[in-house]
């Protein structure tokens, strides 16, 4: 078979590496003058970072066993997690469940209160039974109002900015519930995972491979649409130039973009199908990120719950990974998850870098504005779809309306948090689905 693929990113290359591996051709087209998608890197130091922060949960068995199959095993490091909540003017510790039971913002019975809710949610098989209530609603019967502000509430605002109150107790049992899985036992520290070489350089060796095996992988090649005739997918038209348009015939064709891009490149779909597609809302990622020449803090990963810092999260690459990699500085992201309309999202990067830095010294006392050697400013577009309540109920189905178009994109994941490992799945998925239309067994 002949496959068109829209998108360069985690899904679209899985996707076409998995009919490479079985004898058929893909041709994976990216609009990006790189692969990686939101996964993608830029330099820094000599090396290469995440435009958005980047880690794996002992979860994540499909990007593991990839990396492995690429032959990038022996980069994948696997690192004890340190894990912060800056609140009430300080940094606590939050990886372990020690550091919960002395975590004293909170009354003993809170705290107490909090670790059973937890534990419970971490032993509960079927989080699909949440699915009617918000995680706001639900945490604050069981844990109390005090406990939801001063813990949830952070980590909700710290994946969904203003619109953390919609989301779905079940998209917050699944973070849970999996996390455990990056624990060897509930007592052990979490441990995350890093390919060293930066998960742009998988994405690279992924696109390598699928090449190695006969099919093609273009970059800064942008799709205008996807070509339909008698009630069919036949092909794509992609632009080869400036404005130069070429049309391409497949006997398939995968799109891997943002739903609200899909319905741009496709003639009008069935109303119950196009609903799932336009009702999506997406945030997108802001990312400050600094070159410091001395640590701002010890934790890699911290929460803030503090309304009066304008970021959500602050983490620090380089309490992860060793600094040697970015040419010995220092790696720290500030980040945001706004909507299109929010000023965070519309700020030029020297008046974000204004508004955040005035605060550093709130997180470390000691910071003065010397220490940044330089910054980087990146927005990601569609970085996190809202997960609100019955989402089961509104996910579009990977087989469109139209024979022989399929989609698969980050608003079909569920009820797992989105990340690599689930458009790796997605894109093997998709595959599977294609070559079975075809009557083709895998
Ligand atoms: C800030 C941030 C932090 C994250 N942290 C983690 C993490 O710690 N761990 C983790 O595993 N995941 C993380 N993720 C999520 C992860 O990066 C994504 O879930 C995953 O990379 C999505 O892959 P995808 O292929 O589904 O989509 P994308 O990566 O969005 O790929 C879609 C591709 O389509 C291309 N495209 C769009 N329109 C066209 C067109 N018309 N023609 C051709 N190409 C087009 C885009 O340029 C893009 O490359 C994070 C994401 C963000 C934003």
């Amino acid at each position: 078979m002949k496959v068109g693929i829209i998108g360069g990113g985690a899904a679209g290359l899985a996707a076409a590496h998995t009919l490479a591996k079985l004898g058929h051709t893909a041709e994976v087209f990216e609009s990006a003058p790189f692969l990686g998608g939101q996964a993608s890197t830029f330099d820094v130091g000599g090396g290469r970072l995440e435009r958005g922060y980047h880690h794996l949960f002992m979860s994540d068995t499909h990007m593991v066993d990839l990396i492995h199959e690429l032959g990038l095993g022996h980069k994948l490091q696997w690192i004890e997690s340190k894990v912060g909540l800056f609140h009430g003017g300080r940094i606590w510790k939050f990886s372990t469940p020690k550091d919960l039971l002395t975590f004293s913002p909170l009354s003993i019975q809170d705290r107490i209160r909090l670790g059973m809710v937890t534990l419970y949610l971490q032993k509960t098989r079927n989080g699909l039974k949440f699915e009617g209530e918000t995680a706001s609603e639900w945490l604050r019967k069981r844990v109390g109002q005090k406990a939801y502000e001063v813990v949830w509430q952070p980590l909700l605002r710290g994946k969904f900015g203003e619109h953390y109150e919609e989301i779905s107790m079940t998209w917050l049992w699944g973070k849970i519930y999996l996390r455990v899985a990056s624990r060897g036992k509930v007592w052990e520290r979490e441990k995350l995972g890093y390919p060293m070489g930066s998960f742009g350089e998988v994405f690279d060796r992924l696109g390598e491979r699928v090449e190695e095996l006969g099919s093609n992988v273009n970059i800064s090649t942008m799709v205008s649409s996807v070509v339909v005739e008698d009630g069919r997918a036949k092909g794509l038209v992609v632009k080869t130039g400036e404005s130069k348009e070429e049309s391409r015939s497949y006997d398939a064709v995968v799109d891997t973009t943002p739903s609200y891009v899909f319905t741009r490149l496709v003639p009008p779909l069935p109303d119950s199908y196009s609903r799932k597609l336009t009702d999506v809302t997406y945030l997108s990622a802001v990312l400050l990120i600094l070159e410091l020449d001395r640590p701002l803090s010890p934790m890699y990963w911290m929460n803030i719950a503090d309304r009066e810092l304008p970021f959500v999260g602050v983490i620090e690459q380089t309490n992860l990974v060793d600094r040697s990699l970015y040419g010995g500085k220092h790696v720290v992201y500030l980040t945001n998850y706004p909507s299109r309309e929010n000023p965070i999202y519309r700020m030029e990067p020297e008046e974000l870098a204004q508004e955040y830095i005035g605060h550093l010294g709130k997180i470390n006392p000691e910071f003065d504005p010397s220490w940044i050697q330089a910054y980087h400013h990146h927005k990601v577009d569609a970085a996190q779809p809202i997960i609100g309540v019955n989402y089961s109920k509104r996910i579009p189905d990977l087989r469109t309306p139209i024979p022989g178009l399929y989609l698969a994109n980050t608003t079909q994941i569920y009820p797992e948090d989105r990340g690599t490992n689930y458009s790796v799945r997605l894109g093997q998925e998709v595959a599977r689905a294609v070559l079975e239309d075809a009557g083709i067994g895998t």
